[in-house]
């Protein structure tokens, strides 16, 4: 999909039949009933008005279902690079030779510190994210578990964390023992277009790594990137794939083409059919939390407000990672500005927040809390902060 979608004729303005028919399917929804996988398709062909009759109706259906507050998550890069499968979009693969820092698991120490950092920002997660096929018992399942037990210590933030595959049916218990709280795994794509992005594993393996976390009582997240060469098709197959799954969150990532994969010539997913996609997640998951991450600085742009109104409940907040996000104050600012809040009610503020607000303090990053109050409230907060704020070992 390229900017081509411009070329494409808008419906007659006067036309009002889209309007009609997501109007009724809205209702539908709000009264518990489901989309097909037809009409999903329908609602990413919209243009022109239409759009925005699909956003209208996708972002009543995220206020009914999950409020007006959203929801801020972020993340710690645990341990980069040198993982042995083969995404193809990922900087991260030792298949590919991308300019990514490689270094192991983090200490609990430093988890604690990204904790803090993400409880400053507002997010109500950090997950501790982890380059490898997956987890098997021994030191490097003791040394994880430590990681979790130190982030799952900080009030008021849970743990959650992203560490490949799974197999072994008595893991996901103790990392829930541990205190994790939720596990991502994304399923990335459709089923069939799966193979055009991984070969190193199956649809199947992930499947299967999800529903032993749910057996176990462990919260999901799992979702895709988009941007990838998929066909609408395919994203709707997936949409439905994870509603089955009954995953719950789902996170929505746009490919950022990364130096060294194969994916690095990629054109960018034009905004507006990014949104469109956001807008049929929500319909046909309405219950479900939809979390937009990596990629929507570089995809969005100017239109990232949107992907609240398009019905995203849930945005990733400070750096993705292998790239850095954008300032968290920006996102205060715009979550403000949409009168939307970033804090359940009643759930505690974080500090210093109108000064952060009003430029103040730089950014909270694990960097700033690891160096002490003095350049938090020093006179130094032009100074340029690292992209990655784990430290490179
Ligand atoms: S996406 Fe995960 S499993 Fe795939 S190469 Fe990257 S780190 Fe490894």
């Amino acid at each position: 999909m390229t900017h081509d979608k411009l070329t494409v004729p808008r419906p007659e303005a006067h036309d009002l039949s889209f309007r009609d028919w997501i109007g009724g399917l809205c209702q539908r929804v709000l009264e518990g009933g489901a989309v097909s996988p037809d009409e999903a398709a329908r609602m990413l062909d919209a243009t022109g008005a239409d759009t925005w009759d699909l956003f209208a109706a996708a972002n009543r259906v995220r206020e009914a279902f999950q409020g007006l507050d959203v929801h801020l998550c972020s993340i710690v890069n645990a341990k980069s690079g040198l993982c042995s499968e083969d995404c193809g979009f990922c900087s991260q693969s030792a298949h590919f030779a991308s300019p990514v820092p490689e270094y192991k698991l983090v200490s609990a120490d430093e988890c604690t510190r990204h904790a803090e950092a993400a409880k400053a920002r507002g997010s109500q997660a950090l997950g501790i994210v982890a380059a490898w096929r997956g987890l098997k018992k021994g030191k490097v399942l003791d040394d994880v578990l430590d990681r979790i037990r130190a982030v799952a210590a900080v009030e008021g933030v849970n743990a959650d964390a992203s560490l490949g595959l799974i197999d072994d049916p008595e893991i996901p218990a103790l990392l829930k023992q541990a205190g994790l709280v939720t596990y991502n795994h994304n399923l990335e794509t459709s089923r069939s277009h799966f193979g055009s992005v991984c070969t190193s594993h199956s649809y199947d393996d992930r499947v299967q790594t999800l529903k032993l976390l749910k057996q176990a009582g462990v919260s999901t997240c799992s979702g895709g990137i988009f941007g990838m060469g998929e066909t609408r098709q395919d994203r709707v197959d997936l949409a439905f794939e994870l509603k089955a799954l009954d995953t719950d969150v789902i996170p929505m990532n746009f490919l950022n083409p990364m130096e060294g994969t194969p994916m690095e010539d990629s054109a960018l997913l034009p905004p507006m059919e990014a949104l469109r996609t956001v807008a049929m997640f929500r319909m046909v998951n309405p219950r479900t939390e939809i979390m937009l991450a990596g990629g929507r600085e570089v995809v969005l742009r100017d239109l990232q407000p949107l992907m609240f109104a398009a019905g995203a409940s849930a945005s990733m907040a400070g750096h993705y990672l292998t790239s850095g996000g954008r300032e968290t104050a920006s996102d205060w600012h715009m979550i403000r500005d949409l009168e939307m809040d970033y804090r359940p009610e009643g759930a505690e503020r974080p500090p210093s927040e109108i000064d952060r607000l009003a430029g103040r303090l730089p950014e909270p990053t694990a960097a700033n809390i690891r160096a002490g109050g003095a350049q938090v409230h020093g006179g130094n907060r032009n100074r340029s902060l690292p992209v990655l704020s784990a430290p490179v070992k």
